[in-house]
């Protein structure tokens, strides 16, 4: 093992990266991520998850290269049935450590770093590409793995629904069937 990685794990944050300690040129790092990753972002929709997380880092004189490759499973929530499901993901990025005069975002994938930078973490970013990596609809792969008990209540109900529009409509009702929708969400 590389000892600048035995000296990371030492550490409470794995995701930091030595920039000062590192020699010029080629690291690779291998991370696994899991569920307590996902625990320590209350805000986080991804609850538990296994991803493996390869990182290269290249050192040059003005700045990093560093290259992300994900592949996992994460739970989620299926948007269909209201379950969890597992979600496979895979994604790769590359990101550039730029020195420069002030800290910031240069863009997307550009982070101006400071050369009184000795240590980048990077954990944020893992975040992010994870997130990024999701598909837009999470859904079970498919309806049939769904939660069956559900998908015949959520039927049922858009029936008895369809049935109530043909009767005349009041705001009353209108506003009844509003907070209805409301609490079913
Ligand atoms: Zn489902």
């Amino acid at each position: 093992m590389h000892p600048e990685l035995e000296k990371m794990k030492k550490e409470d944050n794995i995701f930091t990266i030595p920039l000062a300690g590192l020699p010029f040129g080629h690291t690779d790092y291998q991370y696994v991520i899991d569920d307590k990753f996902f625990e320590e972002r209350d805000y986080s929709e991804v609850k538990k998850g296994v991803v493996n997380l390869h990182l290269g880092v290249e050192k040059m004189e003005t700045m990093f290269v560093l290259t992300l490759k994900f592949d996992g499973k994460v739970v989620l929530q299926c948007d269909r049935c209201g379950d969890d499901y597992e979600q496979a993901l895979a994604n790769s990025a590359e990101v550039y450590l730029k020195y420069g005069a002030e800290k910031g975002d240069e863009d997307e994938d550009v982070i101006i770093i400071t050369k009184n930078d000795s240590e980048f973490d990077l954990s944020d970013l893992i975040y992010e590409y994870i997130i990024l990596s999701l598909p837009i609809h999470r859904t079970h792969d498919d309806e049939s793995l769904c939660n069956q008990e559900v998908l015949a209540k959520l039927h049922n109900f858009s029936q008895s629904e369809a049935e109530n529009e043909e009767e005349e409509e009041t705001p009353w009702k209108q506003m009844m069937k509003d907070l209805k929708n409301r609490i079913d969400k």
